[in-house]
């Protein structure tokens, strides 16, 4: 099992009743009762007894779900905490409903010595909420010159390698690095970009770029990353990971990969599963993101992939950014969105009612799949598990506003939108981190 670091908070006794429990794992989609007594799942059915002294919540018409899973979360910390800490970010998270978040390694300085790696799991044990995991960069500085020491990188808890944020651009360094994960059973995550293709590029390369005058981010500058990485991993059999894929060739090499035996998994985004270049036509800074929203074809097919299980998980991205860094022209603009907050009630709305996606493949791609590809204990609802769930009122309508974010960042894609779908309560390790109104 993979580590992962939190504040030690005291265990949670509850019984939440009369929700519609859904857990994939054990194919459970039911009205029942959980019973929650020092932070273990105790009884899960029918007109659970409420013992003495323990608090009882009403979650009918919500639903009950095994907590979500981030394998791609920017905390910024070490060097940007003015846009995000390790509390705030584990605040955003549990209020989203997750129960563990990873973190990139592409911070100031980067994670790519085991002293760092170190003093970041002492500031989660003293400040997160959630349980945090953290990557380890591939190479030193995140410059594809130098691979770390990536078996003591592993040895002190890094969870995967990855330089997100930057492209592996050397395909020597990439196969060093394949070749490394052999004695460190962990995996790569990639940023799939050609620099060379991406260039200037500040959108999706098409008809709205050309109408804006802006300069585009062609599909290749993926999809061509995206083929060279599953290329070295077959070669090397090494396990890859791929981050935000976001084009519909990107997920035709992905899945003739995996028929011919590649040991790869794949992330895509709540921004790409919902949104398309089109909605760029605002000039919304908070639209700007790297791979940049796609045209509807890619997004049907990002859908698609998510559905018949292509594309293995859902991972935020969440990366924030100071006003002053979105405040600016489009050109100009940070790329990214955070979006720990939000992923549920946006996917949800626009797939499940729809029927584009079932409620529980939703759950299975944002909890327990993630949960796997990471290598921790998989959320479930059952007796002697640890309590990892959290409770979602499908009804509940609330406006992204900078205020009702816990992030310190409110570069949101969906900032200002009306969203349908609220976590009231999050429970993790067993402890209750969120409640919503508390
Ligand atoms: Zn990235
Ligand atoms: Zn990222």
């Amino acid at each position: 099992m993979q580590r992962v670091w939190c504040r030690d908070l005291p265990a949670t006794d509850m019984l939440v009743r009369g929700a519609r429990v859904v857990d994939p794992l054990i194919g459970l989609d039911a009205v029942r009762d959980v019973l929650v007594r020092k932070g273990v799942v105790t009884a899960v059915g029918d007109a659970v007894e409420t013992p003495k002294g323990v608090r009882v919540v009403d979650a009918a018409g919500c639903l009950l779900l095994p907590g979500f899973v981030d394998l791609h979360t920017h905390t910024r910390v070490p060097g940007r905490e003015d846009e995000e800490d390790l509390a705030s970010v584990s605040r955003a998270a549990a209020a989203g409903g997750y129960v563990a978040i990873f973190a990139m390694a592409n911070t100031d300085p980067a994670v790519d010595t085991a002293p760092v790696l170190e003093s970041l799991q002492r500031k989660a044990q003293a400040e997160a909420l959630v349980p945090v995991g953290l990557f380890a960069a591939v190479t030193r500085g995140l410059q594809s010159a130098e691979l770390t020491e990536m078996w003591e990188l592993a040895e002190a808890g890094a969870v995967g390698f990855s330089d997100d944020g930057r492209p592996l651009a050397n395909c020597h360094i990439l196969r060093r690095a394949m070749q490394y994960l052999k004695v460190t059973d962990r995996f790569i995550a990639v940023h799939a970009q050609d620099d060379s293709l991406m260039g200037a590029g500040v959108m999706h390369e098409g008809a709205v770029s050309a109408r804006l005058g802006l300069a585009g981010i062609p599909t290749i500058s993926e999809s061509i990353d995206v083929a060279r990485s599953l290329e070295i991993a077959a070669y090397e059999d090494a396990r890859l990971h791929l981050c935000h894929v976001s084009t519909a060739r990107s997920l035709e090499h992905l899945a003739l990969a995996r028929q011919s035996g590649v040991r790869v998994t794949a992330e895509a985004t709540p921004h790409h599963l919902t949104l398309t270049d089109e909605a760029v036509e605002s000039l919304d800074s908070n639209l700007k993101m790297n791979p940049p929203l796609r045209p509807e074809s890619d997004r049907k097919a990002l859908v698609e992939a998510l559905r018949s299980g292509v594309i293995d998980c859902i991972a935020t991205d969440h990366a924030p950014h100071a006003q002053q860094e979105k405040e600016v022209p489009f050109e100009e603009a940070a790329f990214g969105t955070v979006g720990l907050e939000t992923a549920f009630a946006v996917i949800y709305a626009a797939m499940v009612p729809g029927k584009q996606l079932t409620l529980p493949v939703l759950v299975e791609r944002m909890s327990q799949a993630p949960a796997r590809i990471a290598g921790i204990a998989e959320p479930t609802i059952q007796s002697k598990r640890p309590a990892d769930f959290c409770v979602v009122d499908p009804r509940a309508t609330w406006q992204v506003t900078a205020a009702s974010l816990h992030s310190k960042c409110a570069n949101s894609a969906w900032l200002g939108a009306t969203l349908k779908g609220r976590v009231k309560l999050t429970v993790a390790a067993g402890r209750l981190v969120w409640e919503d109104g508390a």
